[in-house]
């Protein structure tokens, strides 16, 4: 049994619910005070589609994570942000290496790749990226294998307020320089004056701001492409209220109610 004490209530039991798969910490990056990025290895086989979510718990209570590793990986890796007076998320971050959650045996969610679409422009913020992740990996490692001879293009298109919270900036630039053809990275910085910032070099501005212009700088057709909005829900309403209007093949995915 696993027990934390919960200012105020006493103790609370934190065991993973007996019911379901157990998922265990092997592998933890602090990125910030805020933000971790985990791995997770799940005690029966997880299978998901990149951009699904799983539902992870600590004794009663669960919360969904999208899920940034691709379905080829061994482990269930996802990108947490702490909502310091959350109920899960504080529990998360004082989780040490080998203790367990709870996984729900099912992944879930629509917010997964058009296959209709060739050209897939995503937009997120912070830990929004997550599904990006699992879908530009899959398809690459599918390509490196020979698994896959589909034509396919990505732009993503990553904000945050620091420089310090684009996580897989690292990664998607070197995809990017790998593949030019398949990916395309824009990270961008809303914050471009604060200290933390000061070496920033490149694109400024809210990604729901700047997206009009990269898709017109792209030059995408909206015939075959698919906008996807992932992460923060004021920069999703706000790049929906401008795309859909216009006609732009548009799926979102919300990870709170502000
Ligand atoms: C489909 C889906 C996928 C998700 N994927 C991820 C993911 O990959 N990574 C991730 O970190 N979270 C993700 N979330 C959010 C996650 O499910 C939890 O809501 C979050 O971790 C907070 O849980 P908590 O129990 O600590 O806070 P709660 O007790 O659930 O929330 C406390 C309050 O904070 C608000 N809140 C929740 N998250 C945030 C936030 N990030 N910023 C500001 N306010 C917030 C809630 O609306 C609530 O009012 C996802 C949510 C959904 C619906």
């Amino acid at each position: 049994m696993v027990e934390v004490t919960s200012t105020g209530v006493g103790y609370q039991d934190l065991t993973p619910n007996p019911a379901f798969p157990t998922a265990k910490l092997v592998e933890r990056r602090q990125i910030a005070e805020d933000l971790m990025v985990i791995k997770l290895e799940s005690s029966e086989p997880f299978k998901f589609k990149p951009g699904q979510y799983c539902t992870l718990g600590l004794g009663k209570i669960e919360r969904a994570y999208s899920i940034v590793s691709a379905p080829y990986e061994k482990y269930l890796e996802i990108f947490v942000e702490l909502v310091p007076e959350g109920e899960l998320t504080p529990k998360m971050f004082a989780l040490k290496i080998g203790e367990y959650m709870s996984v729900r045996p099912r992944a879930k969610g629509i917010f997964v790749q058009d296959k209709k679409a060739r050209h897939h422009f995503m937009v997120s913020t912070v830990t929004g990226v997550a599904p990006s992740m699992s879908m530009v990996r899959q398809y690459l490692h599918d390509l490196e294998n020979g698994d896959t001879t589909d034509k396919q293009v990505y732009y993503i298109m990553y904000g945050a307020s620091y420089v310090g919270e684009l996580t897989y900036d690292v990664e998607v630039n070197d995809l990017a320089a790998k593949y030019p053809e398949i990916v395309k990275f824009v990270p961008t910085i809303s914050r471009p004056t604060e200290s933390q910032n000061a070496d920033w070099k490149g694109v400024t501005g809210r990604v729901n701001n700047i997206a009009e212009e990269y898709l017109a700088k792209f030059d995408l057709p909206k015939d075959d492409t698919k906008v996807y909005a992932c992460g923060h829900p004021g920069m999703i309403e706000d790049i929906k209220e401008k795309l859909l209007p216009q006609g732009w093949n548009f799926i979102e995915e919300r990870f709170w109610k502000p």
